[in-house]
């Protein structure tokens, strides 16, 4: 595709990199089948294909956005669907990414709505914060709109006796710092501990490293912010004398793989940010089966787009849960997000909505024992009355080397 920036726009290296993907694109449409929010409106502007010849307008005219593009491109999910499908190798992570910062920097957006984005900005990256809002939870049901879809997350959720003990090691093959993250460290704790156990089984010790990623900042265009937890973290790790990074959200895992492309103007962080992504595993590219559940379980396995899309794990997902013993079951359109999409559920709670009742109509209708993810996000998006509980893929693991059942099981 013809584009028209100017040669200072293209000095700008976040500029550079959309134009050389505006320019691949070719306008095929192939993408647009795979896109979640086109399926549901049928509207070409909430497909990629609308969507990138709406951000090629923004970003070529560099001024204020128009408010249509802003509207449909909020309601892209970053799920990275139409990415795995472009034959032409467009990358639209990063297209997106230079829209959602055009739109962060030249678009002021009405009063609740910037007090809104504030709000997540600021509270769900800090888990102290978020474990202190679950008393809020049930205030939920009373507060109207997108703040009630808020202040319900997590519902249900405590950490219980024996979360934060992990197992340690006198001679590890290997020391890995696993990142407690955000929303996971104060919904589910019992996911790092499964993972700790999991890793030790293998030889592996897991030395607790906290911090936020950023993946959810970033998300929502906030670049500043998004970078100083990058750099807290990267400080840390490297503080930490640990040989190796995990974290146990897999959209947070693909952010983390990700975060050289966040330091593109500063050399010296990207070879650090550089030095720490080589040292980054997932927990998937770690662990094979070495046990298996008994009598056998049916698990519906519903891999996250983030899974999907940017660790391209999905397939290994679904082979380690075959192994252990479990007779995994996919749902039809396993595909499509769920809706969840790190701050989607609250900022576009309609389209979530849909989404997310497709997703667990399909996943019902395996009639599984479980339902494995490996994302606190679709977790608990996903959770709730009509569905087998919804649990982390790591929590299964664990039980098939023989740890204990699930705790959502039993
Ligand atoms: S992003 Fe790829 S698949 Fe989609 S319209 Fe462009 S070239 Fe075609
Ligand atoms: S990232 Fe997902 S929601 Fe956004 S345009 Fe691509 S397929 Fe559609």
């Amino acid at each position: 595709m013809r584009t028209n920036f100017t040669p200072s726009q293209l000095c700008d290296p976040h500029l550079k990199e959309a134009e050389r993907n505006l320019r691949t694109c070719v306008h095929c449409g192939i993408c647009t089948a795979t896109c979640p929010t086109y399926v549901l409106t049928g509207d070409e502007r909430d497909g990629p294909r609308g969507r990138i010849a709406m951000m090629q307008q923004m970003l070529e005219d560099g001024g204020a956005p128009s408010a249509q593009a802003v509207h449909h491109i909020d309601r892209c999910l970053s799920c990275l669907g139409c990415r795995t499908a472009c034959p032409s190798g467009v990358d639209y992570a990063r297209l997106v990414d230079a829209a959602r910062l055009h739109i962060h920097d030249r678009h002021r957006r009405p009063l609740a709505e910037r007090l809104l984005r504030w709000l997540i900005a600021n509270v769900l990256p800090r888990p102290k914060l978020v474990r202190a809002g679950l008393w809020l939870a049930p205030l939920g049901r009373l507060l109207p709109g997108r703040l009630g879809v808020m202040a319900r997350i997590g519902t249900g959720a405590r950490a219980r006796p024996g979360d934060e003990i992990w197992p340690t090691r006198t001679r590890p093959i290997m020391r890995v710092a696993l990142i407690r993250g955000c929303v996971q460290a104060a919904l589910a704790p019992q996911t790092d501990a499964a993972i700790a156990r999991v890793l030790a089984r293998r030889g592996f010790e897991a030395m607790a490293l906290e911090g936020c990623c950023g993946a959810l900042v970033h998300h929502m265009g906030r670049d500043a912010q998004a970078k100083a937890f990058a750099r807290r973290l990267i400080e840390a790790f490297e503080r930490s004398g640990a040989e190796m990074a995990m974290i146990g959200a897999s959209g947070c895992s693909a952010h983390l793989k990700d975060m050289t492309q966040l330091f593109a103007h500063e050399p010296a962080w990207q070879a650090r940010a550089q030095a720490f992504v080589s040292k980054t595993r997932d927990l998937l590219e770690l662990v094979d089966a070495t046990g298996e559940v008994s009598p056998r379980v049916a698990v519906a396995w519903q891999a996250p787009c983030s899974l999907q899309n940017g660790l391209k794990l999905a397939d290994k997902g679904r082979q380690l849960l075959a192994a252990c013993g479990f007779e995994v079951r996919e749902p039809v359109e396993s595909h499509l997000c769920c809706g969840s999409a790190g701050t989607y559920a609250i900022l576009e709670p309609d389209l979530a909505k849909r989404l997310r009742e497709r997703k667990r109509a399909h996943l019902a209708a395996l009639g599984a024992d479980i339902v494995a993810s490996a994302n606190i996000g679709c977790q608990q998006h996903l959770s709730g009355p009509g569905l087998p509980p919804v649990v982390h893929l790591a929590e299964l693991v664990d039980w098939a080397d023989g740890g204990a059942m699930p705790r959502a099981m039993r």
